[in-house]
């Protein structure tokens, strides 16, 4: 067994700040700065060139190598002879290159090792939360996290034993008064488990132990005589430590950057001490740069925020700006941006660290290997075949002509094929369309026998690795995979692919046995690149992408924070389980505080020293009001003197775009209408025009996913047979008769579909609480005169000084009607009630209602005939529940039980119906003002949101908004 002892600092190792062993310099960031550390160092090296070779320089950031490679080449010229500069390193590249690992990087096998250990202990694994097999692998990973954090934190001058006392006192502590036994038990699981983890053999010591012993070994054998360390943040507790011993045998010069000196002028230096108390470290500049810019843009959407970012960018640009940093606090808004870059042509380097999960290359193989996994389904099975990685042993028009090929199978599949088998099957069986043929055979492909071949290996795979492999056979069985399907060279090409063939052969090498399956194996292989960087280095950083941190200590002309809402600036906690922050907090453990301090030093330092800053943010998300970053909020009341003004100027983002899709219609205005049409007017004409005039409808791929509007459809016909078939001088079997047909109706669906059982044990939920609620509406009188009617009123419009014919039709759920007799006249009224049956939400029809907006219920109200619409009393949706029926206090328009519904009229028994009159009245004349304005010419153009969009086919191709001009 290997153990070791992190006692890195003698007894006599000094403690306290009054006794710092190394030479400090208090340093102020500028423009001279580097300058000023090279003509120290050359000071200190008494102006010999051969002596400054056994100094070196240990930055918190390997950017700091540029400037500082500027600043000796300057001092070489000026001295007019060849000077070598002294090597600069982070502390982690300097203990790499004695042998250490990168901490940052995943032990898959040491992953693997503690599964097996849980999978072995199963009483810790159940205390550790580990239900079912899955769950194995995730618990492991935690651990693992868990294991690093404590000891790179509390191993670092002490032994295992100190580490550990000293975590029993801080939870003790921290727990002393509440669930302190619990604590007491998760406590002895972690340390069980951390001990466990440290104590592991030499050769499976953990990356950060091997750091920590490497620092060990500097300490004892120090490799270089003179070190300068830049310091530029608080240092970790590990750092503080080593630096304290190694500055007991060697000189360490420590430059501490305690102040900045602005570059900008002093109204803005003036703004930042008002907003910041954290500014006072910001001083003021010698020459400030004149005509710099400080504002903060809030866009509509996502797309507006990149839209403004670009053509920023391209403005800065063609200003002559050098350096210009994008801040990314959001991925998604800064991968948008970069793509427009690109498609701009402006390279950017991505300094980000994004990681190598979100890259093309990622989602070639994801995607791919989730088919083998479970079902091969068209949707997945397409998308994943149009990939521009897979198939690359194709031509472009071979792989476009067999992917369409595909298509064809997957319209014609007479059963939903769910496994390459059933491809194999299709593919076998159906020959290829006309066309197709024709093209195939002018490239000289045989188009069906090559769809045979791609299945025909995918069968064969598939049955191969029905087995559990080891890690490393798992490597070679993807390797050999990605050869059979061409991922292999899209994969050589690419920056992330590479990175991924990296991982896949160090995975060859793995020595851990433990057998996988394929849904192991992809877990462990999502995590690694989940948790592997990837930066492609071989562009410009004319425009650098990067997060937050790593513009400390850097110049740039103009900056852009994208992002910037409360959510991200500042970032969101991160204490998890037992390590919360008053754990943290006693163990001397970093916490989202220091991070959050750290992100408000960088953000003022941002606004201190570039000349132009701009940050931004969505005004919405997800439809919901986004809040501005409450530190950019501060800025502006700073900017208008006064911290009590809530009236912020946010400048709001115009885009530069081409004219969204419009077209005039007057030749050929539709001459039916119904519901559905109108909501689609009203919710995007361009989209009404697309499916009413053009009449293109989706092109569905065979699947067995159940639409709402088939379960809506569903339960429609099932209310309208039970009010056939239900005696109505007998209510004692309506529940039973409704879940009859129920059945009847679901079971012949559920042979067909299995996902149909969900809907059948639904429906039989909802039985028992309508025919309640059916009850209720029947003690007032009402009985059904119709179901599912479908009825059509012939009108006209009067356009251009002619009549248009116009036909209103629809189908209504149900009609009801009751009489009652008036005691003063003895007269019987007749009421009649539309009702429509919903099997979602009723929020949004009922908040349609209260705004007026309503379309579908005045629509069917003026499917009636005047004579008859004066009887209408009552109009309203009807939604479905599995709760009992319970009678409340009457609600306006939600009736007087807690049923869901919805009706037009704010009290449903109104006697009078002017509610119904004016909803159908506003409605006609609306209809009849936009048919007019469609006769006039005027055009329909693209202007949809949201949902409205995401289910639109004419999406991409309607062109709304987004297309720049450059
Ligand atoms: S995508 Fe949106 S804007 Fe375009 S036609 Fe469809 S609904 Fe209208």
């Amino acid at each position: 067994m290997h153990t070791l002892t992190y006692d890195l600092f003698p007894p006599e190792s000094p403690q306290t700040s009054e006794d710092e062993p190394w030479t400090k310099h208090n340093c102020v960031f500028d423009d001279v700065f580097w300058s000023d550390v090279v003509e120290r160092m050359w000071h200190a090296a008494e102006k010999n060139t051969v002596a400054l070779q056994s100094h070196m320089m240990i930055v918190p950031d390997a950017s700091m190598y540029v400037p500082f490679q500027k600043a000796w080449a300057k001092h070489a010229y000026s001295l007019n002879r060849p000077c070598v500069m002294p090597r600069m390193m982070t502390l982690l590249d300097w203990a790499k290159s004695a042998g250490a690992s990168d901490i940052d990087m995943q032990h898959t096998e040491r992953v693997l090792n503690w599964m097996g250990q849980l999978r072995n202990t199963q009483q810790l694994a159940e205390w550790l939360g580990v239900l079912e097999e899955v769950h194995l692998f995730d618990v492991a990973r935690a651990l693992i996290d868990m294991s690093d954090e404590l000891s790179l934190q509390l191993l670092a001058g002490q032994n295992l034993a100190d580490g550990e006392a000293a975590l029993l006192t801080a939870v003790e502590t921290v727990f002393e008064r509440h669930a302190g036994v619990f604590a007491q038990q998760e406590l002895s699981i972690l340390l069980q488990c951390w001990r466990a983890d440290v104590s592991a053999g030499a050769e499976q010591l953990s990356p950060v132990l091997k750091f920590l012993e490497t620092l060990q070994q500097f300490v004892r054998h120090p490799p270089v005589k003179q070190v300068w360390v830049v310091r530029n943040r608080p240092w970790a507790r590990f750092e503080t430590w080593f630096w304290q011993a190694y500055a007991q045998a060697s000189q360490v010069h420590l430059l501490d950057v305690t102040q900045v000196r602005a570059r900008v002028d002093d109204a803005r230096l003036q703004q930042l001490h008002t907003a910041w108390l954290e500014s006072i470290r910001i001083s003021s500049a010698d020459t400030p740069i004149p005509q710099g810019t400080a504002k903060i843009v809030q866009a509509e959407s996502l797309e507006d925020e990149a839209q403004a970012v670009t053509q920023q960018v391209l403005a800065w640009r063609a200003q002559g700006l050098q350096k210009i940093a994008l801040v990314a606090l959001d991925r998604q808004v800064s991968r948008r941006v970069w793509a427009l870059l690109a498609r701009c042509g402006v390279s950017i380097r991505d300094d980000t660290g994004w990681l190598l999960a979100t890259a093309r290359a990622a989602s070639s193989w994801r995607a791919g290997l989730t088919l083998w996994q479970g079902e091969v389904l068209a949707v997945e099975l397409l998308d994943w075949l149009s990939h521009p990685m897979v198939l690359g042993m194709l031509p472009a028009s071979h792989k476009s002509l067999l992917i369409r090929h595909v298509q064809h199978l997957a319209m014609a599949q007479p059963v939903l094929a769910r496994d390459w088998q059933a491809w194999l099957n299709l593919a076998s069986s159906q020959s290829v369309r006309a066309d197709l043929q024709i093209q195939a055979e002018n490239l000289q492909m045989d188009l069906r026998q090559s769809t045979i071949d791609v299945f025909g290996k995918a069968l064969n795979i598939q049955a191969s690795w029905r087995r559990t492999f080891s890690l490393s056979q798992w490597a070679v069985n993807i390797t050999k995979w990605s050869y059979d399907f061409g991922l292999y060279q899209g994969w050589t090409i690419d920056p992330a692919g590479q990175v991924w063939l990296q991982l896949l052969e160090k995975w060859r090498c793995a020595t851990v046995k433990a057998p996988l399956d394929l849904s192991t194996f992809l877990r462990i292989a999502d995590s690694e690149v989940e948790a592997s960087t990837f930066r492609p280095h071989d562009v410009s950083d004319d425009v650098l992408l990067l997060p937050l941190g790593s513009t400390r200590m850097r110049h740039f002309d103009a900056v852009w924070l994208m992002g910037a809402d409360a959510n991200n600036l500042p970032g969101v906690s991160n204490n998890v389980g037992l390590l919360n922050m008053a754990v943290r907090l006693q163990l001397g453990l970093p916490t989202h505080l220091e991070q959050q301090e750290q992100a408000k030093n960088d953000l003022i330092d941002v606004f201190a020293t570039t000349p132009h800053v701009v940050a931004s943010f969505c005004g919405t998300q997800d439809s919901a009001p986004n809040a501005i970053s409450a530190w950019l909020a501060q800025w502006l009341r700073a900017g208008q003197m006064t911290l009590s003004s809530a009236n912020l100027t946010v400048e709001h983002v115009k885009a530069d775009l081409h004219p969204r899709s419009q077209v005039s219609i007057e030749a050929h205005v539709p001459v039916e209408v119904s519901a559905s049409d109108l909501e689609c007017l009203a919710a995007c004409p361009y989209q009404f025009y697309v499916q009413q005039v053009l009449k293109t409808r989706r092109q569905r791929l065979p699947s067995d996913d159940i639409l709402p509007s088939d379960k809506g459809n569903l339960w429609h016909k099932i209310i309208a047979a039970f009010h056939q078939q239900r005696d109505v001088n007998n209510s004692t079997y309506d529940v039973e008769l409704l879940q009859n047909i129920v059945r009847r109706y679901l079971e012949p669906l559920c042979a067909h579909n299995a996902r149909y059982w969900a809907v059948l044990e639904l429906f039989l939920d909802y039985a028992n609480p309508y025919v309640a609620w059916w009850h209720a509406r029947e003690a007032e009188g009402w009985q059904v005169k119709s179901s599912e009617a479908w009825i059509e009123l012939a009108q006209e419009v009067h356009a251009n000084g002619e009549r248009k014919p116009l036909l209103w039709k629809g189908k209504i759920d149900q009609i009801d009607q009751r009489e009652t007799l008036e005691p003063l006249t003895a007269q019987v009224k007749r009421d009649t009630a539309v009702i429509d049956y919903k099997t979602g939400s009723l929020s949004n029809y009922t908040r349609q209602i209260r705004d007026n907006n309503d379309v579908q219920l005045a629509f069917y109200l003026n499917l009636f005939s005047a004579e008859e619409r004066a009887t209408l009393s009552q109009a309203g949706y009807v939604g479905v529940s599995t709760e009992p029926v319970q009678t409340c206090k009457s609600k306006a328009h939600g009736g007087d039980n807690d049923y869901p519904q919805a009706w037009l009229n704010p009290e449903q028994n109104a006697p009078d119906n002017q509610a119904i009159q004016t909803a159908a009245q506003q409605l006609h004349q609306q209809v009849d003002d936009a048919f007019m304005r469609m006769y006039a010419g005027e055009a329909l153009q693209a202007m949809g949101e949201l949902t409205t969009c995401q289910r639109c086919h004419a999406r991409g191709v309607c062109r709304k908004g987004y297309t720049v001009l450059f």
